[in-house]
């Protein structure tokens, strides 16, 4: 393995208070307070940065929050398959699979998603490929070794041991009995009012690291197409439950805050729930979350929106936006520029509402330099020929110099059969577009 590929993105330790102290227990070398990158690395692997505590073993380096739950894991051996490739535990308790490189025929990952790493999730999903590297012995064999390792630190003496290592130990200990780790994820759900069923493309600028608050439940439309949506009609949040929410996450992060400078305004239509209650949410947070002076550098702020919320949306909120401290990033869902489609999926828009919001999109990328809008659209073979034509002939004729700010995301439905098709369709799309287009999988929390 080599340490040394992102070695430019390390960064000196900013906390002098907490220095990098290390041991040995048996067969396992144990690291506290190692920093990663200071920014959430955009490298071909997102696994090292801000602070975090270290297990390794000869065959495997496990990575642990400041709180001690584990975060990423991965092979240190020849047989792991490829260097850049993590397992990560997410916040809401699902590992995810980096992968680098599947199916060169198809052009580099990068090119699908915008990073260079394929989220290999394990859950079910909109998948552009039968992937499960779970099943594939050499990277399940993590798991077991986890295990081991686990079972090792719950039976090891910790005498002699520097105190700092052994409060990190008990952490560990503690923190990730498999009971701790689920209820944990129900914590953080339970503050919120439910676990988020999706979250915006744009995550993947903070390696999908936010910290998500809930201003409104439901959705304007509740299409039948969509596997993600609650079933409520719209309801704005009131302030106090806002609020609430904002001091619990608090409590629920602690010095895992350090770590993470992005929220997720939620649920499906954040936009909806208007200006007002967007920048309240974003200053309570940017307050109490300590986002002034971050490590992480300038927050982000991601939201949904929708093609009638965005159309509703008047200069003084894009204002307003843009003159919040963070750089924010909104994701409308469009789906579909031709009528029988948005029928057939049972979204109540119009073609022109859609092109109206696309235009607006880049209309408001050009204007406020710290406001990101991004648009979604249907991909499968499910939907008619005539679907896709639609779509390449909207995205292939919009004005040139559009593509500056903001992209397109195309979400493969999720589908079993034919997902082989779905790549080469992206990939026509994708080259007659004026935006750039990249593939969205859907990622809870
Ligand atoms: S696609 Fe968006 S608007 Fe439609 S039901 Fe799903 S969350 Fe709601």
């Amino acid at each position: 393995m080599d340490d040394r590929l992102d070695q430019n993105e390390w960064e000196e330790s900013l906390d002098e208070g907490l220095d990098m102290q290390s041991c040995c227990l048996g067969n396992l070398v144990i690291i506290t307070n190692t920093r990663g990158a200071v920014r959430t690395a955009k490298g071909a692997y997102p696994a090292r940065y801000g602070l975090y505590g270290e297990i390794r073993d000869r065959e495997f380096t496990f990575h642990f929050n400041p709180t001690g739950e584990i975060r990423y894991t991965r092979g240190l051996s020849s047989s792991w398959p490829h260097p850049w490739e993590w397992l990560k535990r997410t916040w809401g308790n699902d590992w995810i699979y980096y992968s680098a490189g599947v199916d060169k025929s198809q052009g580099r990952i990068s090119e699908w998603v915008g990073e260079s790493y394929l989220p290999c999730l394990s859950y079910e999903s909109n998948a552009i490929r039968n992937l499960n590297p779970y099943t594939d012995p050499k990277i399940a064999v993590a798991f077991s070794a986890w295990s081991q390792v686990y079972g090792t630190l719950c039976t090891a003496s910790l005498e002699g041991i520097p105190q700092e290592i052994r409060d990190f130990i008990i952490r560990v200990i503690q923190k990730n009995d498999d009971n701790a780790l689920i209820a944990q994820a129900e914590r953080l759900h339970n503050i919120i009012g439910g676990r988020v069923s999706v979250l915006p493309p744009d995550t993947r600028h903070v390696d999908y690291e936010v910290i998500p608050i809930t201003i409104q439940d439901g959705c304007l439309y509740r299409c039948s197409f969509c596997s993600v949506k609650s079933g409520l009609t719209f309801k704005g949040r009131s302030r106090d439950n806002i609020s609430a929410q904002i001091k619990n996450l608090k409590e629920f992060y602690t010095s895992n805050l350090q770590n993470l400078n992005a929220i997720f305004i939620g649920n499906h239509d954040g936009l909806a729930a208007g200006i007002d209650s967007i920048s309240y949410t974003a200053s309570q947070a940017y307050r109490d979350f300590g986002f002034d002076n971050h490590p992480g550098g300038k927050p982000s702020l991601f939201l949904f929106g929708s093609a009638g919320s965005f159309l509703n949306a008047n200069d003084n909120l894009f204002e307003t936006l843009n003159n919040l401290p963070y750089k924010s990033y909104i994701n409308l869902g469009l789906e579909a520029f031709h009528g029988p489609t948005l029928k057939q999926i049972g979204k109540p828009i119009t073609p022109t509402m859609v092109q109206d919001a696309l235009f607006k999109m880049i209309q408001v990328n050009e204007t406020w330099a710290n406001v990101d809008v991004t648009a979604n659209f249907l991909l499968g073979t499910s939907l008619s020929d005539d679907h896709h034509h639609a779509l390449i002939d909207l995205l292939s004729h919009l004005p040139k110099g559009s593509g500056n700010r903001g992209c397109v995301y195309l979400s493969p439905l999720i589908e079993t059969q034919h997902r082989e098709k779905v790549l080469p369709m992206f990939h026509e799309i994708r080259k007659q577009s004026v935006l750039p287009t990249y593939i969205y999988l859907i990622q809870r929390l």
